[in-house]
């Protein structure tokens, strides 16, 4: 638990940060390298590690004093580094001085990050993937195909999911790995989605190499370690608005304001409901917050994310509904490549309707986090695993 002692030293020192270094005035990359040198990019860290090894809850004081002076949310520059790559390098990697080594330019954007996880016989069911890494002397060699890659086509670094012993059950056969996605026999296609944007995309792997000590966690232990990576997932995914009436609810209040003429006595009232749903939602999750201390988030990330990916979904549905024949206005279904996550990345509101449709599958599926909430918090019977105890090899797959 923080102390008051905690959040006063923790707003000292993001003032200071932003004394000597005004983010209005200098680049982003300098802001960023700044409050990672003061331990402010994620204050539950180590010291050295962008953190000052206090509290999870007090990242909220740094961040209100830092974007109060006009500095940029750092997980929507860096998404996927900030939210999963950051906690899980801290806790696994080989060495402080590798972890450093990738923890301070992932900080300051200049190294985005991707997750390689998902395969397209492996989603759900993460632990069944096929992609495997075979040792060959310092270095490991892999082979397979991933897909719904975010960002792959921007990344320099992936966190990656292999198997390195078919013989085992799946969850003890699989080792966790840093990839460089700019060695050797790494490609990534651009997949295209209904919005246009082609976010995400498949990459193949064939004889790409790394190095041993890219490795996270002993050979075999991948699972724990993706745990840390899909756990804080969870809870970065859900984490919403910080202010009362901030989030995904922003865009319906200011929608409301900004078609008096569209107003019903139906849509007031679905307007009431989910502004009361963000509101629980805000709440439990800055109550997660505050009590969070140093380690990964347990399966409150995941009530979380289960919930505010309803809530968003049910948000723009309340957009379009309110917007009437505008909401079937699109602007362009041109490809885009996102080129940088800015303030405006979301798009207008029909472009961020059909994004919504994504939340209850990214990040673990809504039915599957609801299993998640019936094992784990709520002690209900277990679902159905065929597979349990069996060697992954002889496992029928389709
Ligand atoms: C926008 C977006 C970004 C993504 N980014 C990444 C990324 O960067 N890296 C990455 O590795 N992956 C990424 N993914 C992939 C994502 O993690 C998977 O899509 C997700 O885990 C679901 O897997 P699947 O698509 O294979 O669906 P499947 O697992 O095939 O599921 C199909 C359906 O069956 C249901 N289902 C499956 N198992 C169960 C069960 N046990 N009980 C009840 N229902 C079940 C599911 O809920 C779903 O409705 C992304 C996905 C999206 C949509």
């Amino acid at each position: 638990m923080s102390t008051a002692a905690d959040a006063t030293r923790v707003e000292e020192v993001a003032g200071r940060v932003v004394a000597d270094h005004d983010p209005r005035r200098v680049p982003v990359q300098e802001f960023l390298g700044a409050c990672f040198d003061a331990g402010l990019s994620w204050v539950h860290f180590p010291e050295g590690l962008g953190g000052l090894g206090l509290s999870r809850g007090l990242q909220a004081s740094a961040d209100a004093v830092l974007q109060a002076a006009g500095g940029p949310t750092p997980f929507w520059l860096n998404p996927i580094g900030y939210g999963m790559a950051a906690p899980t390098l801290s806790e696994h990697a080989r060495s402080p001085e590798l972890a450093r080594s990738w923890l301070r330019p992932l900080a300051t954007t200049e190294d985005i990050w991707c997750q390689l996880f998902s395969e397209p016989g492996a989603g759900s069911d993460l632990a069944g993937l096929a992609t495997s890494a075979v040792r060959d002397g310092d270095s490991w060699v892999v082979n397979g195909q991933k897909v719904w890659t975010s960002l792959a086509h921007r990344a320099r670094w992936a966190l990656l999911l292999a198997r390195t012993d078919p013989d085992q059950p799946k969850h003890k056969g699989l080792t966790y790995f840093v990839l460089d996605m700019e060695a050797p026999g790494v490609r990534t296609r651009p997949l295209r989605q209904m919005t246009g944007q082609a976010e995400f995309n498949e990459v193949f792997l064939e004889d790409a190499r790394i190095p041993d000590e890219h490795r996270l966690g002993a050979v075999g232990d991948g699972w724990r370690v993706a745990m840390t990576t899909l756990m804080n997932e969870r809870s970065a995914i859900g984490a919403g608005g910080t202010e009362r009436g901030s989030g995904t609810i922003a865009d319906a209040l200011a929608l409301w304001a900004d078609r008096p003429h569209r107003r019903t006595p139906v849509l007031r009232d679905r307007l009431a409901a989910l502004w009361t749903r963000a509101e629980a939602q805000r709440l439990t999750s800055a109550r997660a917050r505050r009590t969070a201390t140093a380690g990964s988030p347990g399966p409150e990330g995941s009530v979380s994310k289960l919930v505010a990916a309803e809530l968003n979904q049910d948000v723009y549905e309340f957009c379009m509904d309110l917007l009437g024949p505008e909401g079937t206005l699109y602007g362009s279904y041109e490809v885009r490549r996102e080129g940088g996550r800015d303030a405006d990345w979301r798009g207008a509101l029909q472009q961020r309707f059909l994004r919504s449709r994504a939340n209850t599958i990214e990040g673990g599926t809504s039915e599957v986090l609801r299993n998640v909430l019936g094992e784990r918090v709520l002690g209900l019977p277990g679902d159905l695993r065929a597979d349990a105890g069996k060697a992954w090899k002889d496992v029928p797959r389709g």
